[in-house]
């Protein structure tokens, strides 16, 4: 039996439904939600949502300053003060695995970064061009706020969503429906209702894939990141807060990005744990000392994925739904929260003014403004990828070449970390720290 569950005082007008309890989808729900209390409904659904964060146990993303602005607005950062790590200082490297020596193209340090944000400008850029946040303690922070906020958490997915004389129909895969002026489809990159709407999606997978481990380290980190080009794509290390553990020597951690052809993951991870450390410690920087495996490793295959549209009628697409990216900037999860943070905005300017929340006008303005960045991000990772995980020798020369010169030239280094910071395309507010 199909039953509802807006409620009997439901005003679908006023509704909205955010398939996909991802990071940017709950920081969208919670965004509106913060903004608008009691006016606005807001249900977000999800099958995985009893597990709460642990569904991303092990894994911690590089959030860009702009993204930091977003949380602490939303007041989650206060709440994962334990699990974040600014980064401070950055080496990248260009090598081959069995090369004695790694020489170092491009360092990034604070002082450096803070000039890139334009330091002076406003307290809200203040701060490093990035922070390491660990994704359990995040998730489980936005869903609580998510709670106290008053927004509906169900435990479903959404199986279709139909727009209908005004409305949108969203059908939940327990069968029950649910009416609303919007459905923000934040389902991941095989988004369920991206392809019900019909919306193109142009993408190919590389041949390659990503593992992700967290590593206990002898060596405090300083802050510091590195990543290290191999021909068979970047190996990152990236520096976690540390925890302390009973009896234990070592509390310095860091996050492994590490990017391999995927016909060789088996080999790789395929033996015993030692054999998969040293595997590790033969691309992790000495810098850190004796290693330990903490959690993982995890491969996840890489694609690069566009929707040829971020809407549909009454339907939006957020996050990995509507653009994958290749992780060697981590840059995916920050334009999903930009993506939100500009939705959030165009959704309230709406409601402010007693309009549509789910017109075309809201959708249009949501799709001019991401499109085209999103577009540029996705290509120059793809770029870089394609720029960097070989062993040509002419381009290997070229690369290495050009890299030497953007560190010597400041002006071009203040560029790059301007957009590795989320400082360069539109800004919403909430990404500058400022309300909706
Ligand atoms: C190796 C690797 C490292 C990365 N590192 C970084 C980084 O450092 N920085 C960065 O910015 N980005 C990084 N990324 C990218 C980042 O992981 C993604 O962009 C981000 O997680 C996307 O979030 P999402 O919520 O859109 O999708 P997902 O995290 O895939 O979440 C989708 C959610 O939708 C739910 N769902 C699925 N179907 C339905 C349905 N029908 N109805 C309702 N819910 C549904 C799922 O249960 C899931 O909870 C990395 C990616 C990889 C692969």
């Amino acid at each position: 039996m199909e039953t509802r569950t807006n409620g009997p005082a439901s005003r679908p007008s006023r509704s909205l439904v955010v398939a996909g309890a991802g990071i940017p989808g709950l920081a969208l729900a919670l965004a509106l939600k913060q903004a608008h209390g009691p006016a606005l409904d807001v249900t977000v659904c999800d099958p995985g949502l009893p597990l709460g964060g642990a569904r991303q146990r092990g894994r911690a993303y590089a959030v860009a300053a702009g993204g930091r602005h977003l949380f602490e607005r939303l007041g989650i950062w206060a709440r994962i003060a334990s699990a974040v790590q600014p980064i401070t200082d950055m080496v990248v490297s260009d090598s081959r695995l069995a090369d004695p020596i790694r020489p170092v193209f491009l360092t990034f340090a604070q002082e450096e970064e803070e000039a890139g944000q334009g330091k002076g400008q406003g307290a809200a850029e203040d701060g490093p061009f990035a922070h390491m946040v660990e994704a359990e303690p995040l998730l489980d922070a936005l869903i609580a706020a998510a709670r106290e906020a008053g927004i509906t958490l169900e435990a479903a997915g959404v199986a279709r969503a139909v727009p209908e004389r005004g409305t949108i129909r969203a059908r939940l895969t327990d069968g029950r429906r649910l009416a609303a002026a919007l459905v923000v489809a934040s389902d991941g990159a095989n988004s369920r209702l991206r392809e019900a709407a019909r919306i193109g999606w142009v993408g190919w997978t590389y041949p390659q894939s990503g593992i992700v481990a967290t590593i206990a380290h002898a060596r405090d980190h300083g802050g510091r990141a590195y990543e290290h080009f191999l021909p068979s794509g970047p190996f990152a290390i990236l520096p976690l807060a540390r925890r302390d553990r009973p009896g234990g020597s070592l509390g310095h951690r860091s996050s492994i990005v590490w990017t391999e052809r995927s016909a060789d993951v088996a080999t790789l991870l395929g033996g015993g744990p030692d054999e998969v450390l040293a595997e590790i410690e033969r691309r992790f920087s000495p810098d850190l000392g004796e290693i330990a495996l903490e959690s993982g490793p995890s491969a996840h295959p890489l694609a690069f994925g566009m929707a040829r549209a971020f809407r549909a009628e009454r339907l939006a697409l957020l996050g990995d739904a509507a653009h994958v990216i290749h992780p060697l900037a981590g840059q995916g999860l920050n334009l999903g929260l930009t993506s939100a943070a500009v939705l959030a905005e165009a959704v309230t300017e709406a409601l402010r003014l007693g309009m549509d929340p789910g017109g075309e006008d809201v959708l249009r303005r949501y799709e001019r403004a991401r499109r085209f960045d999103t577009l540029a991000m996705a290509a120059t990772t793809d770029g870089l990828n394609r720029l960097f995980s070989n062993d040509v020798l002419p381009v290997r020369l070229a690369r290495d070449l050009g890299l030497g010169l953007v560190d010597r030239m400041p002006g071009l280094k203040r560029f790059f970390i301007g957009e590795a910071a989320g400082f360069r395309g539109s800004r919403p507010r909430l990404m500058r720290g400022e309300a909706l």
